[in-house]
């Protein structure tokens, strides 16, 4: 299947920010004809799975795009998380009751980002009637012709024209470039620019380092004696669990069909690429409740680098340099998902507030497409969701920041003050609720455009 020559709109990156876009502007009436996905992998299969948790928020989108039930079929309902201390034992419950009545979805959906990709891919698949991504198609760069037309050049010397392209394409976006949209550290003070991703691609002191992996394991034998906040209580088979420890921030994952998922934060400076079954148990033999399983098998393991970014603005009408003539045409560069903001996993955001990003653009576009809306109403619709999803990524942005600092930064004196301080704010019902409405994404404003 080659790539048109001349698209509406091309998205480029199927990851499941560009997937959702592309749902979004097919479910609210784009013809699949004037739309095209391409994405620099050879097919859709990914090797890893980084996200875990699919928030309430997202699923009442996902329902704009029709993926919410199959979704929520494919992955497990959890109605708590637990936070304990292996200093202090159990801290903090993270329980979703308080979102009955106000969602239909009052619990985490608990499913691999693989399989919310596949969910995605499979809607996709359908509302393009017989169409599909463009795997293997590299963008390298944007440029833009004197009447307004985007047009985006791919590693094989191929090119699609499109009034509007939406760079889906991860961290390192070659349309977040092109469209010369800066990429800063949000809590950097020297409020130092940063558009070029390089810095993204060698590790700094400032990085997050988490290490991953998928294991099956022997479980001890239970000691029936173990009961309240007590540290010595075993990992369970079930339920969610993070634990704090000297070590790092930890979380405990039953994935069912007997996988569990680790995922720790390495304090003390680097770990392996693909961190071995003897490492991986040494984390378990340090980081949670003794005594710890044994691994009987490791299914992956990986290790990745996390920096916090938040682009500047979301959308830029002109590549810039470009001397347009057609003034009142309608077009721009747009970008979501990581393109747009990177951050620690902790609080499972990122995925998350790149679907919604997504799904929200996609309703936009298809009102800008509308031949009855002006180019300066189209101009003014792309502004405000521009505006509005930068102010949600810099919520989350700032509650990421703050669960990473307070979950990672402490021993001693500081670790028992942070674990009382906890156990206290889980005693009182109106932190709970607060903590649950901007966890679930519940307290991000609902837009329509
Ligand atoms: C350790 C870790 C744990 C995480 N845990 C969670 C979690 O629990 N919850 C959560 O919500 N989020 C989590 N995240 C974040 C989540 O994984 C990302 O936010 C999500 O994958 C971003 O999706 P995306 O579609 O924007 O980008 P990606 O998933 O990076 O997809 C980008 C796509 O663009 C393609 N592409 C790139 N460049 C080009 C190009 N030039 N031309 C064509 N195609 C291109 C790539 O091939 C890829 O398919 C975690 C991240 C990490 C690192």
């Amino acid at each position: 299947m080659s790539l048109p020559a001349e698209v509406d709109v091309l998205v480029v990156g199927a990851g499941p920010a560009g997937l959702a876009t592309a749902c979004s502007l097919l479910a609210h009436g784009v013809r699949a004809d004037r739309i095209a996905v391409a994405d620099a992998r050879v097919e859709h299969d990914r090797s890893y799975s980084r996200a875990l948790v699919v928030h309430a928020k997202t699923l009442e989108m996902m329902e704009r795009i029709g993926c919410a039930d199959a979704v929520v079929a494919a992955g497990q309902e959890e109605h708590s998380i637990a936070f304990n201390s292996l200093a202090s034992g159990r801290l903090i419950t993270y329980d979703t009751s308080p979102l009955k009545g106000k969602t239909k979805y009052p619990f985490v959906c608990v499913i691999a980002q693989s399989e919310t990709e596949r969910v995605l891919y499979s809607r996709l698949q359908v509302l393009l009637g017989g169409g599909d991504v463009h795997w293997g198609m590299k963008a390298v760069s944007v440029r833009e012709t004197a009447d307004g037309w985007k047009v985006v050049g791919f590693d094989g010397g191929e090119e699609v024209r499109a009034r509007y392209v939406v760079g889906a394409d991860g961290p390192h976006s070659v349309v977040r470039q092109a469209a010369g949209i800066a990429y800063p550290d949000p809590f950097d003070k020297t409020g130092r620019a940063t558009s070029m991703p390089a810095d993204l691609d060698h590790p700094s002191k400032a990085d997050e380092v988490f290490c991953l992996a998928d294991v099956r394991v022997d479980f001890p034998p239970v000691d029936p004696t173990a009961t309240g906040r007590k540290p010595s209580q075993p990992l369970p088979r079930e339920g969610v669990n993070a634990y704090l420890s000297p070590h790092g921030p930890s979380l405990w994952i039953p994935f069912g069909q007997g996988t569990f998922r680790i995922v720790g934060q390495i304090m003390d400076g680097e770990a392996p690429a693909a961190p071995s079954k003897e490492y991986v148990q040494h984390m378990l033999d340090t980081r949670y409740p003794s005594p710890a399983p044994t691994i009987t098998e490791l299914v992956w393991s990986s290790r990745f680098y996390v920096k916090f970014r938040l682009a500047a603005k979301y959308w830029e009408e002109h590549v810039p340099g470009t001397p347009v003539q057609a003034v009142g045409a309608k077009g721009g560069l747009l970008i979501v998902g990581d393109a747009a903001h990177v951050h620690s996993p902790m609080g499972g955001q990122g995925m998350n507030l790149g679907i919604r990003d997504s799904i929200y653009l996609g309703e936009a576009l298809a009102h800008c497409l509308s031949p009855s809306l002006s180019a300066p109403d189209a101009r003014a619709l792309l502004q405000r969701w521009s505006d509005d999803r930068h102010a949600a990524g810099k919520r989350v942005i700032d509650l990421a920041g703050g669960i990473t600092f307070f979950a990672a930064n402490a021993t001693g004196m500081v670790e028992w003050a942070r674990d009382w301080v906890l156990w206290l704010v889980g005693c009182v019902p109106g932190m709970r609720r607060m903590a649950v409405w901007m966890l679930s994404g519940l307290g991000e404003k609902s837009a329509t455009y």
